[in-house]
Order: structure tokens, then sequence, then C-alpha cells
């Protein structure tokens, strides 16, 4: 049977959804000043749902300077750490106890499956409690010269943050920079992807209820190269942690030049999985199976290229194309999917034409192009090339969907030329038995975080972060706090001053 949309038993829009979405800034929800605003598609039938504001440099401004205000003259920044985490872990609290209905409104706004979006709702609840339990037991340096000096570290925040998320998994990755803006004393502005904006629409809400003092945060939503780029060149945002495409990266990187801004950036990726033949096979292609097409594929650290050892190839590439063909696309509310609909047209068609690509370059194994029985909405089906040369644009460039290219090698060195030999390092994932070599093996490899035999199960302590055109620096615990925070040395002197005396009195000669 084919679906339609009008099926209503099967599409499902939740209640009390907003027909518009405003600014929030200064603790109050504001249109754009030139009444400017964009349209929303929801991704299983690409009607328009919404109306968001549209920002522009002026909303920008007064953004900035209703957080540029509550960091001078606002409590936040002089809180103790104490008392923001207690906002904090009531925020986490606020998520936890909503995240069915933050998990239906993602879902339905972003085409994630229901129960992936769920995972993603609690893991932005636990961002906010990580950051929380973080900044209380933040202990700072402090250095003895015996007899001469005491030096220590005063650590300060910033100012006001300027924060740039993608659409990928939207509330999630807000969290993931909101938790430590936040916890280190900093106000914010966040400007999320435009393709999404429902979700990040909640936190004023959420925040207002927590207690966090008003001007905090704001939300300026619109286009990137609007008020994404506004916030980018504004004078008084002295950080911008930034998501999303490395050209966009490039872009910023570029435009935060003049004002010598401090720049976090996670960028795309190519991440390789490498199986060698001693690997635990089922384990193996569970994992990677999971690891690109959770999510719907649109993932940064989705395991999107196969490396394979050469005499478990054939049968890797039958069981793998066996079981890509079973994994179940779904209507994103469907409890049952396991991948939903791609966000939005303009990215179902990119994809898609990486798949007509794909197939003059490779062997087809599974899947192919639109998802039988969806005519309409952005479907696709779990798609596996085979007999990926390293050359492919398929191999090479970053699709963020539900699409896997499998190579085969030889020896452990061709192996890590394969893996290394594209623009990305961000991920990578390594199954082999072999102590010695997973971990040699591991290290070899340029990428900014390597599993061995596992999935992407993050510990929110390590470095998160990507190498190459992958990114720029690290987030993830200190590494967040000394992201947004400053540190200042300060040296005292205890024993006698020491001081070269330049131009002494006696040695004066008139
Ligand atoms: P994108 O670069 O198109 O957009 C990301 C954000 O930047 C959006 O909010 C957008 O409005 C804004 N933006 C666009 N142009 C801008 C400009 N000129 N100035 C300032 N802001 C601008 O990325 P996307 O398509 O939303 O997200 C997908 C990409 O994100 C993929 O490449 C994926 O790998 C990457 N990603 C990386 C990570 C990571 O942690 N490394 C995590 C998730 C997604």
């Amino acid at each position: 049977m084919t679906n339609t949309i009008d099926d209503t038993s099967i599409r499902h829009t939740p209640a009390d959804l907003p027909s518009k979405i405003q600014h929030y800034i200064g603790g109050k929800f504001v249109d754009s000043i030139d009444g400017d605003t964009f349209d929303v598609l929801d991704p299983v039938s690409n009607e328009v749902y919404l109306q968001a504001a549209a920002g522009k440099i002026s909303d920008i401004d007064r953004a900035v300077e209703a957080a540029q205000k509550a960091f001078k003259d606002g409590p936040w920044p002089r809180m103790l750490p104490r008392e923001r985490s207690r906002i904090l872990h009531r925020i986490a609290d606020i998520v936890e106890s909503r995240d069915a209905r933050l998990a239906e409104l993602e879902s339905f706004d972003s085409g994630l499956p229901i129960t992936q979006a769920l995972g993603q709702a609690r893991r932005a609840a636990e961002n906010f409690r990580f950051f929380a339990d973080l900044i209380v037991a933040q202990a700072d340096d402090t250095y003895k010269v015996p007899g001469r000096q005491i030096n220590y570290v005063n650590r300060t925040p910033i100012g006001v943050a300027g924060l740039i998320t993608p659409w990928n998994t939207p509330f999630m990755l807000e969290s993931w920079k909101l938790g430590p803006a936040l916890a280190t004393g900093n106000t914010v502005v966040l400007k999320p992807a435009e393709f999404t904006p429902l979700s990040a629409s909640l936190w004023a809400g959420i925040f207002e209820e927590a207690g966090l003092p008003e001007g905090v945060f704001n939300l300026v939503n619109g286009l990137g190269e609007d008020a994404g780029d506004a916030l980018v060149k504004h004078p008084d945002v002295p950080l911008i942690s930034f998501t999303g495409e490395s050209s966009t990266g490039q872009l910023i990187f570029g435009n935060a030049a003049p004002y010598l801004k401090g720049l976090s950036m996670e960028l795309g990726g190519k991440s390789p999985v490498i199986v060698f033949a001693d690997a635990d096979l089922e384990a193996a292609v569970d994992a990677t199976i999971f690891g690109v097409f959770s999510l719907n594929g649109e993932r940064c650290t989705a395991g999107s290229r196969i490396l394979v050892e050469r005499s478990i190839y054939d049968e890797f590439v039958e069981r793998y194309a066996a079981q890509a063909k079973r994994v179940k696309v779904g209507y994103p509310h469907d409890p049952a999917t396991e991948v939903g609909a791609l966000v939005h047209p303009e990215h179902y068609d990119k994809v898609m034409s990486y798949i007509e690509i794909g197939k003059t370059e490779a062997r087809l194994v599974a899947g192919g192009g639109r998802a039988e029985g969806f005519d309409q909405g952005n479907f696709v089906t779990p798609t596996v090339f085979a007999d990926v040369s390293p050359d492919a644009r398929i191999f090479q460039e970053e699709i963020f969907g539900p699409v896997v290219a499998i190579t085969p090698f030889d020896t452990d060195d061709e192996a890590l030329e394969l893996a290394n030999g594209v623009k990305y390092g961000l991920a990578a994932y390594v199954w082999t038995n072999d102590l010695k070599r997973s971990h040699n093996f591991a290290q070899a490899i340029d990428a900014g975080m390597v599993w061995l035999n596992s999935n992407n199960v993050r510990d929110l302590r390590t470095p998160f972060g990507g190498v190459k055109a992958s990114g720029l620096g690290h987030e993830g615990g200190y590494r967040s706090i000394d992201f947004y925070t400053q540190q200042q040395a300060v040296h005292i002197t205890l024993g006698e001053v020491h001081n070269p005396t330049f131009g002494k009195a006696d040695s004066a000669k008139h």
C-alpha cells in the first residue's frame, strides 16, 4: 500500500503546535524589527507549518545588547558556582520531565525517529547536569615556587557567547553549547538552524521556569547569512561556538578574524570504520549499520566509509547489505521506525544526487533511492555501495544521509592510508581483537575521536572535536570550561622582590 500524507492514522501532528516562532530577547518574545519571517516545513509533507521570525543585523544588535547588559549589571556572572549549578540542575529536571513532548516536537520538525529524538532529549538534560556538576567540582591551578612566589589562576567568564547550531540534532546540540557557556557565567545569544527552529523556542520557557536571570539567554532565529553572519561580525561577541559544515566554518573563521574572536568549530566528517578479519563480525555489522543509519545518517560522527579486510570482505558485504535492507524506514513518530524523513527537501535532493553519483562510481548493493511506499516527504532507503574506490566522490565527500561506502583492503598500511585519505578527521572506529594492532592503529589515525570495538558511545569528560577539516579546538569536560572562560595568571611575590635595578643612584656618574 502506498502511504499518503492525508492518512492521519500514520501521519502525526503534535497538538498545540505554534503557528509562529519569535525571537527571545531580554526576557521577552519579540518579532523581527523589520517584521520579516521565513517558512518552516515539516519533513513528512514538506508543507509550511509555521513562520519563524527572520533575524537581521538589528535583531542581533538588540540581543547582544541585552546579553551584554545581563553580563555587566546582572547577577549571573557573579553568582557562586553552586548557585548557578542549582539552576542548571533545575533546567535538567525540567527537560527530563518533558522529554516525551520535546521528542514529539523535535521528531515532527526534524524527521528524526521518535525513539532517537527521545534519546537526544535525555542527552540534552544530561549535558546540563554534567556541566552543573563540573562547575562545582572545578579547581584551578595554584603553583608554589618555594620561598619566592605563589601563582594562581583567576578564572572568569568572558562575556557574550555567540552559539550557532545545525539542524541534525537541534535541541541536544544547543544544550551541548548552552550548558558550559551558562555554567561558566557567560551570557549567550543562540542562533539555531533555520530548518529546525521549533525545539529551540522551548528553551526560553524552560529557563524562565528554572530561574535563569533575564537577559542571560537570548535567541535570534534567522538565516545563516543574515542572523548568523551578524552574530559572527558583532564586535561585542568575543566568542563563537559553531557546529555545522566545514565550508561554513571556513567562512566564519574568515569573518571572525578581524575581531580576533575565540572560536570553537565542530565541523563535518567522513569517518572511517576499519573492520579487520579477526573482528567479532556480528557486533561489527550491527555497530556499522547503526553507526551510519541512526539519526537518518544525519550524524557528524557517522561511520560512512567502511574499510573491510579482503579475506572477510565478500561475507561482510553480503551480511551488511542484507541487514541494511531490513532497516525500517517509516514515519518519524512511529516507535518502530529506524530511519525517518530527512530534514528538508533541499537536503533530500543533495543526498539523492549523491546516490545517483554513487551508482556511476560503485556497486549498489542495497537501497538506492526514494523509500518505497512514501510518495511525499524526504524518505530515503538505507543505501549501500560496495567496491568504492578511494577517489570516488562518495568516498571523499560528506553526504550526511543514510548512505555508506564499503571498500576492501589487504594490509594494515593500506587500511591506514585509506582511513586517512580524506580531508576530514572527526571520528574513526576500529574492529579487531588484536590488542596491539588496535591501539597502534587507533593512534595512527588522523581523527579527533576513535572507538575500538564500539559504536559512538560518548563519555562527556573526554575531548570532543575533530582534526583537519573536521574542526578547530575541543569541547567536552574541562575543555569546554576552558573555552568559555578567561584564565588570568596572578603572581604573588613572597620573598625578596626580584628586581634588577636599572639606573641605580650610586652608579650614576654626574
Ligand atoms: P550549516 O553549516 O549549513 O549551518 C549550521 C549553522 O550555521 C546554521 O545555524 C546556519 O544558519 C548557520 N550559518 C550558515 N551560514 C552562516 C554564516 N555565513 N555565518 C554564520 N552562521 C551561518 O550546517 P548544517 O547543514 O546545519 O549542519 C550539517 C553539518 O554540521 C554537517 O557538515 C555535519 O557534519 C556538521 N555537524 C558537525 C558536528 C560536530 O560536532 N562536529 C555535529 C553536528 C553536525
